[in-house]
Parts: C-alpha cells; sequence; structure tokens
C-alpha cells in the first residue's frame, strides 16, 4: 500500500488535487495498487487555521509518506505578510528543503491536439517535447540575504551561492535523464558574468566525461529564453540553477498551450513531491475554470518515478491525448469550435477514458 500526503493548499489547488485524486483511484483499481489518502494543511490555509504555512504534522506526514500531492500555495489575502511568514517562502521553501528535494522536473510536451493553443506559431511550437531540470534548494533563494538601513536609502541583497557538490548531483541527474531520452544535454547559465556560473560550468564538464554518450552543450540563460521560442525543438534536458530554471519553466509552459498543462516531479530525497508547476490562480479560483491537466499529469509522474508502474503513468498520458483529441477544453486551452469543460468535467472525462480502455 502506497501512503500519499495530499496538500491542496490555496486557490484553485482544492479545486485540481482532488480530480488528481480520483485519477489514482481509478487507476488504484485497474492496476491493482493500493492508495492511502491523507490530507494535510499548507500554505494560506494553514497560516489561517493554525498561524503557520507549514505545520510540524504536516512536515512530518510528508516525511511519512511514500509521496506528496501538492495543489499550490498563496495568495492576495497573505500577500502582505512579512517575506519570512508568506506561504511561499515559508512552506514550499522549507518543504523542499525538509524533504531534500534537490531536483525539480519539469517535463513540457506539447498534446499534438494542443497546437493551436499555443499563442506560438504552429511550425515553432509543433513537436515541442523537452524537460527543464531545476535545481531547487541551492542558489539565490536559499543564499544569504538581508536589508538593511542605509544613510541615503536602504540596502538589500541576496546571494547566488552553489557548491561543488550541488552542482555535481544535480548534473549527472541531468545526463541520466537525457541518457534515457534523446542523449542531448543544455547546461544553462550565466558563465559571462556570474562567478558562480563559472564554477557551475566547470563542474558539468566534469561530470560529462562519466557520460560520453550523452551531447553536452552550454547556453547562456539570456540565449536561452530567446531559442526556447525560436526553435524549441533543439532541446531535449535543460539543467539549470534555481532562479534560471524558475523563470525558464514558466516561459516553457507557453509552449505546451497552457501553465495548467504542466506538471512537475521534485526528487533527490526519500519521498517526492509531485504538483503542477502553475501557482495557486486566485484570478479563477472557485470558478470552476482551471485546467486540473498538468495536476493530473503530476500523478502520472509519481506513478513513474515514486512507484515504478510505468505503464499506469502512460496510460494516463494516453488518456489525456484522447480527451484533448475528442476536442475537450477548459478555458485557458480553449478555441472555437471546441468543446468548453470545467475542472470537475474535464477531471470525470479523463477518468472515464481510463475506465473504458
Ligand atoms: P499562477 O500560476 O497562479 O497564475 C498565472 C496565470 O495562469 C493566471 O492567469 C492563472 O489564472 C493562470 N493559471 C494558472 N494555473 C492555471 C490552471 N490550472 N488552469 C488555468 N489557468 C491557470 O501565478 P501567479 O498569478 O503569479 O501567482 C498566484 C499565486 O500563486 C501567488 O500567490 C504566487 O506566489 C503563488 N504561486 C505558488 C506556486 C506554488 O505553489 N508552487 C507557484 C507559483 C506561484
Amino acid at each position: 500500500m502506497y501512503k500519499i500526503a495530499v496538500l491542496p493548499g490555496d486557490g484553485i489547488g482544492p479545486e485540481i488535487v482532488p480530480e488528481a485524486v480520483k485519477v489514482l483511484e481509478v487507476i488504484g483499481r485497474k492496476y491493482g495498487l493500493e492508495f492511502q489518502f491523507t490530507e494535510a494543511l499548507v500554505g494560506g490555509a494553514a497560516i489561517d487555521a493554525v498561524g503557520k504555512a507549514l505545520p510540524e504534522e504536516t512536515l512530518e506526514l510528508c516525511r511519512n509518506s511514500d509521496a506528496v500531492l501538492l495543489g499550490a500555495v498563496g495568495g492576495p489575502k497573505w500577500d502582505d505578510l512579512p517575506p519570512a511568514e508568506r506561504p511561499e517562502t515559508a512552506a514550499l521553501l522549507p518543504l523542499r528543503k525538509g524533504l531534500g528535494l534537490y531536483a525539480n522536473l519539469r517535463p513540457a510536451y506539447l498534446f499534438p491536439a494542443l497546437v493551436d493553443a499555443s499563442p506560438l506559431k504552429r511550425e515553432v511550437v509543433e513537436g515541442t517535447d523537452l524537460l527543464v531540470l531545476r535545481e531547487l534548494t541551492g542558489g539565490l533563494y536559499f543564499g544569504p540575504k538581508g536589508r538593511e538601513k542605509e544613510p541615503d536609502g536602504e540596502k538589500a541583497y541576496d546571494t547566488l551561492v552553489y557548491t561543488t557538490g550541488e552542482i555535481e548531483r544535480i548534473a549527472r541527474l541531468g545526463f541520466q535523464i537525457a541518457r534515457q531520452r534523446r542523449k542531448k544535454l543544455t547546461s544553462v547559465d550565466k558563465a559571462n558574468v556570474l562567478i558562480s556560473s563559472r564554477l557551475w560550468r566547470d563542474t558539468v564538464n566534469r561530470v560529462a566525461t562519466e557520460y560520453p554518450d550523452v551531447t553536452l552543450e552550454h547556453m547562456y540563460v539570456d540565449n536561452c529564453a530567446m531559442q526556447l521560442v525560436r526553435q524549441p525543438r533543439q532541446f531535449d534536458v535543460i539543467v539549470t540553477e534555481n532562479t534560471f530554471g524558475d523563470i525558464l519553466s514558466d516561459q516553457v509552459s507557453v509552449l505546451t498551450g497552457s501553465i495548467g498543462m504542466m506538471p512537475s516531479a521534485s526528487i533527490g530525497g526519500k519521498v517526492a513531491l509531485y504538483e503542477p508547476v502553475h501557482g495557486s490562480a486566485p484570478d479563477i479560483a472557485g470558478q470552476g475554470k482551471a485546467n486540473p491537466l498538468a495536476t493530473i499529469l503530476s500523478v502520472a509522474m509519481m506513478l513513474k518515478y515514486s512507484f515504478r508502474a510505468d505503464a499506469a503513468a502512460s496510460d494516463i498520458e494516453k488518456a489525456v491525448d484522447r480527451v484533448l483529441n475528442k476536442g475537450y477544453r477548459t478555458p485557458d486551452i480553449y478555441q472555437e469550435g471546441r468543446i468548453l469543460v470545467s475542472t470537475s468535467e474535464m477531471g470525470r472525462l479523463v477518468r472515464e477514458e481510463l475506465e473504458q480502455k
């Protein structure tokens, strides 16, 4: 039996997470897998209920589970809290750190039915199939930071720190993932300006000697931002540091038609965490407009990476593909002539596909 910690969080989190849980229930029946779901508080919801964005019980539950499913955290209600108490900093960062999740996998696959849902031209995005591997526990978000009074104003700083060990482990994972795909790894940095990037590049080059079958290229982050919207098919696996990965993967989501289509897995510790790439989308929360597919595809990643149930994972991906081919769309991927459905209808359609085949 697999124990899954379920953290819906804020905004659209409580709308999309139950759809993914119900998909797992269908998968459990179909493949003879038993899941035990335990829900816990996180983010703004936890601040409101118990005064803390990541209650100790929640972290404990996650540590004692086989996998974690997270919706999203944050929203305008908690935006004015001091930075250290806000859901994003006080829940997500310690959760990642607490579980030792140093690697975030963000696959960007454009389902053929959604080629025209992207604002980019068909000939540019068609065939997009890449994966952004983002380092998750180092760099700017975790380095020494501060804000101090100065005689003529204030001074604020964040520090981008990486150690050889941190770079080696993420680089190694990048090569291993590339090996299972099309064997090309693009390491993204800013080595023309940043010293931390020079260490990054030297270290990736050294690790590369262990993987002669994988083609390695280096790219500056500014050029990468441009290449991603110019010729995304050139990429297979992109490995990069925390902040660059954060920004580039949101950009990449446009290639998939909507950020509501992008799943993610955070791995590296004993327990992995699965969540959609997007945030809590307060602008559409509570209206049944959220696309649950990123979360549903995140549980497909859970089946693959945590439970080694590859057939079940690909069953979900194929079910999503069929639902999209039949023309069903949530508002974020809707185009004229398609069938507009709500969050829960989209979830039900995927489950029906799974039950039929
Ligand atoms: P967001 O990803 O929540 O929303 C960006 C845009 O994408 C919005 O227009 C939203 O409606 C749309 N969108 C996002 N998910 C969607 C879905 N599943 N279906 C359809 N449309 C979707 O980013 P934001 O607006 O910058 O942030 C909102 C809040 O979420 C903030 O408090 C932010 O800090 C937080 N956030 C949390 C996480 C996380 O929990 N991992 C990640 C990013 C942002």
